[in-house]
Order: structure tokens, then C-alpha cells, then sequence
């Protein structure tokens, strides 16, 4: 008797596993190819004409195609125009809002929370819980690993494809030597290695009259502060010093330097032989933002951070336009997005987002970032998608473009970028990412799949819009916190318990995922 009601409770259990199991197949549409790479949705038949449309291209061009990323700091979703902000915010970006209208607008992109994970996981196709560039690391870390030292980046596998690459404006992802861009694979950094607060903080009177005008807390300062200059480096170690910031002008004209430079290089690149590799990392609109003092007031709203929208605007035109003057629009895939979400600590010099929470967090406000995608020919106008696009997915889309398969990447190490290249490349094309993973640090927070979101954590401000400064991360009580983001895009009312069903199938995603840490365990580099 005591055996029979046993086998029937496993009989059940089974039959609960394997429906619970069945269930999640059947909402998980990836598949996986390999052990170490995050399994996408097969789409065979756009995969097959965007590989075609790739290959008539190449065959009329005679090279692989340009590839140039536009990144914006700490811009929020609801700053440009084409996202719901724009002029009616005060800010205009004609220029954004014309590129997007005539390319693919992503209204489901996502970045990691701050800038040091966002752009270190661009660049090497993993979650930076797995390289262990969680963090900037600044000059008093005492890390024990070059995180980069085993890492293969984007620019060293596009450079080893025939690629010129180069990177023009803000690093933040190390400063020391062998963390730098001249030395991770770009040919060439013209740049800051840090964010402008950090640069311009000690000649900033009007935000920090306690360090500046004391001589004794300068003195202490100058000693550990980050570097100032204005830095032009080339692979092989060669690295100048070009400029210094002295001033608050020198830091407000900073980006439009870094552009004209950038537009200079588009000419020099566009007479090579060689297809090369851009990305252009604005210092704006982080804080503190410095008026250009060539274009004070730009913006209707006058404010600081309005004005550099609105500077980081008329460069971006300028850049596209360089592009068009330099004959190779047609062959360059632009891609325009921010690294994380607005830094509301520093308001009113931080931007907008219509969603829960800001940069420092996990919350859409935090990582759901403008993803404006456009090649002249390539991606049909006006087309506009809310399937998840992780910005990782720009590591194998660019590997893709350059022609570079998956076998040349190593087999130790788990990647989780998905090519979303037939996605984007074809007029009905389907997103190719199934689930988005959200981590803060060595936390794993959240999983997005569809349009649900799961929460195992959360980040918590202690006031109003604190969300970096005067923050918390904790625990979720008994039920995860789940939101259906179509209905509730604010995360303000959990399905919880309700959706037993829900809770079941995306917990299910997330043991998927912390499963894969087993075999490909998490890089320590002691931050
Ligand atoms: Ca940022």
C-alpha cells in the first residue's frame, strides 16, 4: 500500500516536471547549437536571404560592409524625439528622429545598468559577470587578473578580418596599462578614459566649491584623481597625451573635438581598401554635463543636459553626414543607442525615461535604452520592433558582417551575444533573442522573456529617484516579482501568484541560465 501511494506521488511529480518542462519548450522558442553559446530562435528562411543580401551587397561593393556604433551616455529612452521626447521635452533631435524613420527602431533594446558592464559586454559578446568587468576599475583597485588579458574583443577579431578599427571618445572600461582601447585590439583610441564628472570634477566651481576652493583637499585630490587629458593611442602601446581639461570650457567643447575628429577619420577610412570598424562614445549627456561654449543654450529648454542632447544630436547628423559625403553610406551599418539608462541622482542633469527606475538599476528605466538601427538600402525605412535586442547582439551581428563564423571563437568560455542580423536585415525580419538577462555586480536580477519580466531582486532607493547614491538591493518576498510589461511597462503591479503558470516558466529560464555558470564559471579579478 505504502509503495503504491509512493509510485503514484513520483508518478505525479514526474507528470509535473515533464508538463511543467513541455510548457517551457513550448514558450521557449531557442534553440541551442552549442554548449557555450545563448541559444537563439531558429529562423532558416531569414537567415537564408539575409546571408543573400549580405553576399549581392559584397559582390557590388567589392568589401565587407563598414560598421559604426554611436553611443550615447547615459541618454534615457524618452530623450529623443522618435522616442516620445524630443522637442516636446525641450530638446529636439531632428537628426536622431530622421535616422530612425529611415531605419529600424527597437523599442525593446537593452544595456546593462551602468556604463562599465554595458561597454565591456559589447565588446566581448559576454555578460560582464563573465569577463569580471562588472565595474570600472579605477587606479586604487588592487585587482588581481587583467580581465582583458584572456578576453578576445570585437576589435581584435574584426582587426584580424581585414578591419581598420578605432574608437573615438569615452573608454571607461580601465585605465592602467593593458586595459586600454590601444591595447584590447583597436587600432586607434582618440579619447578619455574616463567619465566627464570625473574629469572636470576638480576645475568645476560652481558643482564642488568645497574641493576647488580649498587648496589642502585639491592637493589630495590631484594625487588620486583620474586622468585629465585628452589621450590619442595606437596598438603597439604608442600613446600621446594630446590635450588637458583646465577648464570648463575645454570640458564642454570636448565632444564636439572628439566629432570633428571622427568625421576627419570617416574621410581618411572611406579611401582605404580596408571596411573599418568605428565606435563613437559621446561623453555626453553623463554627468556633469558643460555647455559647449561655442553653442550655449542650444536647447529650448537651456538647461545643461537639455543642451547636450541636442549638441549630441547635431554631431550625430554630422557623422551620417560624413558618411554620405565620404560615398559609403550604402555599405555601413550604423547603430545608435545609449549605454544605460538616465543617472536621475544628478537631476536636472540626468534625462528622461517613461519607465520604473534609472541607471543603477535593473528595472526597465535602467536598462531599456533607445536602439536605432540604419543602413541606407539594407534595412527598410520606417520599421519599428518591439523583439528584445540585447546590445551584446551588436558583437554577432558585427562578427557576422565581417564575415567572422562562430568556429573562430574559442570553446572555454560561454558567449551570450545572439546575431541578430537576419532580424535586422530583412523587411519582416523576427527577432532572434529569446530571453535577456539582467545582472547588477555578481547579482543575477531579473529575465525578460517576451513580455514578461521576472525579478529575484531588486534595487531599492531610499528617496525618491536615489537610485545610485541612497540605494539598496534586496530580496523579492515569497513570489517572484513578475510583470506583464505590455500592460504594465511601469513594473508597478505584479502578477505574482496569480500566474503561477508565468512564475514557473520564467524561473524555469533563469536555473537555464545559472546552469551555464557551472561549467563556464565566472572570471574573478578580485573587484
Ligand atoms: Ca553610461
Amino acid at each position: 500500500m505504502k509503495k503504491t501511494i509512493i509510485t503514484a506521488f513520483l508518478f505525479i511529480a514526474f507528470i509535473g516536471i515533464n508538463m511543467q518542462r513541455t510548457n517551457a519548450q513550448k514558450f521557449d522558442r531557442s534553440v541551442r547549437t552549442a554548449e557555450n553559446f545563448e541559444p537563439s530562435i531558429p529562423h532558416p528562411e531569414q537567415d537564408k536571404a539575409a546571408a543573400e543580401k549580405l553576399a549581392d551587397l559584397e559582390k557590388k561593393t567589392g568589401k565587407k560592409p563598414n560598421i559604426v556604433w554611436i553611443i550615447v551616455d547615459d541618454m534615457g529612452y524618452g530623450d529623443p524625439g522618435c522616442y516620445g521626447g524630443g522637442a516636446a521635452i525641450g530638446a529636439a533631435t531632428p537628426n536622431m528622429d530622421k535616422i530612425a524613420a529611415e531605419g529600424l527602431k527597437l523599442t525593446s533594446c537593452y544595456s546593462q545598468q551602468t556604463c562599465t558592464p554595458t561597454r565591456a559586454a559589447v565588446l566581448t559578446g559576454r555578460l560582464p559577470i563573465r569577463s569580471g568587468l562588472t565595474r570600472p576599475i579605477l587606479s586604487g583597485d588592487k585587482i588581481t587578473a587583467n580581465p582583458w588579458e584572456d578576453e578576445i574583443s570585437l576589435p581584435t577579431l574584426l582587426s584580424n578580418a581585414g578591419y581598420n578599427t578605432i574608437l573615438t571618445g569615452k573608454w571607461h572600461v580601465g585605465e592602467l596599462e593593458g586595459m586600454r582601447p590601444q591595447d584590447i585590439g583597436f587600432d586607434e583610441f582618440y579619447g578619455y578614459y574616463s567619465a566627464p564628472k570625473e574629469i572636470s570634477q576638480g576645475v568645476d566651481w560652481h558643482r564642488y566649491p568645497d574641493l576647488t576652493m580649498n587648496p589642502d583637499y585639491m592637493k589630495t585630490f590631484n594625487e588620486i584623481k583620474t586622468n585629465t587629458h585628452l589621450i590619442h593611442g595606437f596598438k603597439g602601446g604608442k600613446t600621446e597625451e594630446v590635450s588637458e581639461v583646465k577648464s570648463l570650457e575645454d570640458m564642454g567643447r570636448a565632444d564636439q573635438v572628439l566629432a570633428d575628429f571622427t568625421v576627419a577619420k570617416i574621410a581618411e577610412f572611406a579611401k582605404s581598401d580596408k571596411p573599418f570598424f568605428l565606435e563613437h562614445a559621446f561623453l555626453k549627456v553623463h554627468a556633469d554635463n558643460q555647455d559647449n561654449p561655442d553653442y550655449r543654450g542650444l536647447s529650448k529648454a537651456k538647461y545643461q543636459y537639455k543642451n547636450a542632447v541636442v549638441e549630441v544630436d547635431m554631431h550625430i547628423g554630422n557623422i551620417v553626414k560624413a558618411l554620405e559625403e565620404a560615398g559609403v553610406l550604402e555599405n555601413t551599418f550604423i547603430f545608435i543607442t545609449s549605454d544605460n539608462g538616465p543617472q536621475m541622482d544628478a537631476w536636472p542633469d540626468g534625462g528622461y525615461t517613461p519607465f520604473r527606475g534609472a541607471k543603477g538599476t535593473t528595472w526597465e528605466g535602467g536598462v531599456r535604452i533607445p536602439g536605432i538601427a540604419y543602413w541606407k538600402g539594407m534595412i527598410t525605412p520606417g520599421r519599428q520592433s518591439d523583439d528584445v535586442f540585447d546590445l551584446m547582439d551588436l558583437f554577432g551581428t558585427s562578427l557576422r558582417l565581417a564575415g567572422v563564423s562562430n568556429d573562430k571563437l574559442p570553446t572555454d568560455r560561454y558567449y551570450d551575444f545572439i546575431d541578430q542580423s537576419s532580424f535586422l536585415f530583412n523587411e519582416d525580419g523576427k527577432g532572434n533573442r529569446e530571453s535577456v538577462y539582467f545582472w547588477w555586480g555578481k547579482e543575477l536580477m531579473a529575465v525578460r522573456i517576451r513580455e514578461y519580466k521576472q525579478h529575484i531582486k531588486v534595487v531599492i532607493p531610499s528617496a525618491p529617484h536615489m537610485w545610485i547614491d541612497y540605494a539598496t538591493i534586496q530580496n523579492v518576498g515569497i513570489a517572484p516579482w513578475t510583470f506583464n510589461l505590455y500592460i504594465d511597462p511601469k513594473e508597478e503591479m505584479p502578477v505574482g501568484h496569480r500566474r503561477t503558470a508565468w512564475l514557473a516558466t520564467l524561473g524555469a529560464q533563469l536555473k537555464v541560465h545559472a546552469a551555464t555558470f557551472k561549467k563556464y564559471p565566472p572570471k574573478n579579478i578580485g573587484l
